[in-house]
C-alpha cells in the first residue's frame, strides 16, 4: 500500500551495521532497544535468505516510527510502528520475507500465506519473535485460527479469494473484519501446501511467472484440487463452505 513518508528529523537515531540500516525516534525507543532489534533484523535477514536459499547481498532499511499503524515494505524499507518493535510484537520477519520473495506474480493469498508462514517456522526455530498479528500461536494454531474464520460470516466472505486471485475489499481499511480472516486462512492454507507439495516448492512458487500452471506441475494438483482437500482437513465434517468459491468471480 501507499503511505506518506515523514521527515524524522534532529530526533531521529540510526543504527547502522552489516547490510542493515535502522532508524528511529529517539523519543520512542532508546538505543539500546533499536540496538536489540537491528540484530533481531539482521539474524531474520540471514535467516530467510538461508531458507529460502538466496544469495546473501540484500541491504535493508527499517523505518521505526509512532505514526505508523499498519507495517509495510516498499521496494528494500520496512516501515514498523515503534510501540511494536518496543513490545516485541512488530511483524518484522514477515516484512523482511515480503521483501526478499516479493511474489511479484503470485496471488495475495499466497503471498501473505507464505510472509506468515515463514514468519512462524523462523521464531518456532528461535530465530526472533512472532508477531501473532492474527493467529494466536503460529503454525501452531493457524488451522484451529481459520476453522474459527470458517464458522464466521467474516472469514466466508473472505474465502473466495483464497486459493484464487484477486484480493476481498476492504482488505487494507478493514484489518478486523477483512484482513484478519484473509491472513489467517492463506497462512494455513500455504501451511497445508508446503506440508503437502514440500517446502522448496513453496519458495519457488514465490518467484515463478506463470504461478497456476507451475503449481500443478510440482505438485500434480490444481489450486483448486489442494483447495478442497485443505478445507477438508481443517473444517469439521459437514461444515466445508465450498459454495462460497462460486462468488468470486476472478477465480480459478
Ligand atoms: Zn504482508
Amino acid at each position: 500500500m501507499m503511505t506518506r513518508r515523514a521527515t524524522l528529523g534532529t530526533s531521529c537515531g540510526v543504527i547502522q551495521g552489516g547490510r542493515l540500516t535502522v532508524r528511529y525516534e529517539r523519543s520512542a525507543l532508546s538505543a539500546e532497544e533499536a540496538r536489540a532489534f537491528a540484530a533481531l533484523a539482521a539474524q531474520g535477514l540471514r535467516e530467510i535468505e538461508r531458507l529460502a536459499g538466496l544469495t546473501a547481498r540484500t541491504r535493508l532499511r527499517f523505518e521505526l516510527r509512532s505514526a505508523t499503524r499498519i507495517s509495510t515494505a516498499r521496494g528494500r524499507t520496512i516501515e514498523l510502528s515503534t510501540s511494536r518493535v518496543a513490545a516485541r510484537s512488530a511483524p518484522y520477519l514477515h516484512e523482511i520475507a515480503h521483501v526478499l520473495l516479493p511474489c511479484r506474480h503470485a496471488p495475495p493469498w499466497f503471498s501473505e500465506g507464505l510472509a506468515c508462514y515463514l514468519e512462524s517456522v523462523l521464531s518456532e526455530s528461535g530465530c526472533g519473535y512472532d508477531s501473532h498479528l492474527f493467529t494466536q500461536d503460529g503454525n501452531r494454531s493457524v488451522d484451529a485460527d481459520a476453522a474459527r474464520w470458517l464458522a464466521d460470516p467474516r472469514g466466508k466472505n473472505v474465502l473466495p479469494f483464497i486459493g484464487t486471485r484477486g484480493a476481498p475489499p476492504g482488505l487494507v481499511a478493514d484489518r478486523q473484519n477483512v484482513a484478519a480472516p484473509f491472513y489467517v486462512l492463506s497462512h494455513s492454507f500455504v501451511k497445508f501446501l508446503a506440508a503437502q507439495a514440500g517446502f522448496p516448492s513453496i519458495i519457488r512458487l514465490a518467484r515463478v511467472r506463470n504461478f497456476s500452471s507451475v503449481l500443478r506441475r510440482f505438485s500434480g494438483k490444481t489450486s483448486a484440487a489442494w483447495r478442497s482437500l485443505w478445507l477438508q482437513r481443517i473444517t469439521p465434517a459437514g461444515a466445508l463452505h465450498q459454495s462460497s468459491s462460486n462468488r468470486n468471480t476472478l477465480g480459478g
